[in-house]
């Protein structure tokens, strides 16, 4: 089967800005949260919903989505792998390659980085994490320590490039000669040649294993921050360090709370007695209730903050407010009594009535009595 287009997924425009890519998500991503959603293919449809945003959001990958679409130069990295070992994770590993043309190909060289992303909730990114991940990561070959040769067999020097692996071409052409330099062909730009190749690796030199790592999310890591994993990158080349492994945090939204930087901001219904005569109300936080005293006359709109009751500092720079905005909910479905005393309360005010929400049948009672 076919994926999906993203922008589709998402019910997006193709020129939909950053935010709307986000508001999308966040809409759908609530809808299909697998802790939500128990109807069968929301997972599915959530895994779909969270490719999609991690490819849209990034302005990288999605210039080169919309350049290539799905059968892009990266395929075979995307496509949610699922790694297992931890709930819910979706997970997708790609590679970057480091930069610079080699010169030397016999000189130590650090290996690639690696990016790994990982989704979290929101309460595991507010309050940190320790967990293991396992990611598949090219190792060195511990049967020939990396040179790809057979054990008790050398890598030769390449007869064709002299071990410089790169060969000199010249071409004469009307405007001269042009002397092209292309990576050697016999020894694909190592320098060596392998007569016997390692059975382990096939000459590779490198085995790729599924490598358990342990790792602590911090408090308060926030939706695309990166932790860096240092020296579980690849392996290096000739004996050079190996590369970072950076873990790159996508957070789910919150039924309840927004998060911007350490704040939060919720609303909370109340009724318009408690904001007429005042009351004392539990309202959440991510740390627990809370009391909040919600004085009389309180307007819709209202707005008030916990200290505190925020997010920790992701670097120990102190934790964040909770900003609260009172909704006030009009009562719906009101028995006679409700109504009754709502009329005397009008009276008692001075306000004359004109039932506007009144239903038909009781216009019609009242007019048959009248009569
Ligand atoms: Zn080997
Ligand atoms: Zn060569």
């Amino acid at each position: 089967m076919g994926k999906r287009d993203y922008y589709e997924v998402l019910g997006v425009e193709k020129s939909a800005s950053k935010d709307e890519i986000k508001k999308a998500y966040r809409k759908l991503s609530k809808k299909y949260h697998p802790d939500i959603n128990k109807e069968a293919g929301a997972d599915e449809k959530f895994k779909e919903i969270t490719e999609a945003y991690e490819n849209l959001s990034d302005e990288q990958k999605r210039a080169q989505y919309d350049r290539f679409g799905h059968a892009g130069p990266n395929q075979g990295f995307g496509g949610g792998q699922d790694f297992g070992g931890f709930g819910g994770f979706e997970d997708i590993f790609s590679t970057f390659f480091g930069g610079g043309r080699r010169r030397d190909p016999n000189a130590p060289r650090q290996g690639a980085d690696l990016q790994y992303s990982m989704t979290i909730s929101f309460d595991e990114a507010v309050f940190g994490k320790e967990t293991d991940i396992q990611i598949p990561k090219e190792e060195t070959c511990d049967t020939c320590h990396g040179t790809g040769a057979k054990p008790g067999t050398n890598p030769e020097t390449c007869g064709h490039c002299h071990g410089t692996g790169e060969l000199s071409i010249e071409q004469n052409t009307p405007f001269g000669r042009i002397v092209n330099r292309q990576a050697c062909p016999y020894c694909h730009g190592t320098g060596k040649l392998i007569k016997e190749k390692c059975s382990t690796c096939s000459g590779d030199g490198v085995v790729t294993k599924n490598k358990k790592i342990h790792i602590k999310i911090p408090a308060g890591i926030d939706d695309g921050q990166q932790l860096r994993v240092s020296g579980q990158g690849e392996p290096g080349v000739n004996g050079g360090p190996a590369g970072d492994l950076f873990i790159v945090f996508r957070v789910l939204p919150h039924e309840l709370f927004e998060r911007d930087g350490d704040d939060i901001y919720c609303e909370i219904p109340i009724t318009f007695v408690q904001s007429a005569l005042g009351d004392e109300i539990e309202v959440p936080t991510i740390h627990g209730k809370v009391k909040l005293k919600v004085p009389a006359g309180t307007q819709t709109g209202t707005k008030f903050r916990l200290r505190g009751k925020g997010v920790p500092n992701v670097r120990g720079y102190g934790t964040g407010d909770q900003h609260i905005r009172v909704k006030i909910v009009t009562p719906t479905k009101l028995n006679e009594k409700q109504k009754h005393l709502l009329r005397e309360f009008a009276e008692a005010s001075g306000e004359m009535l004109d039932e506007q929400e009144e239903g038909f049948f009781d216009k019609v009672k009242r007019a048959l009595k009248r009569d």
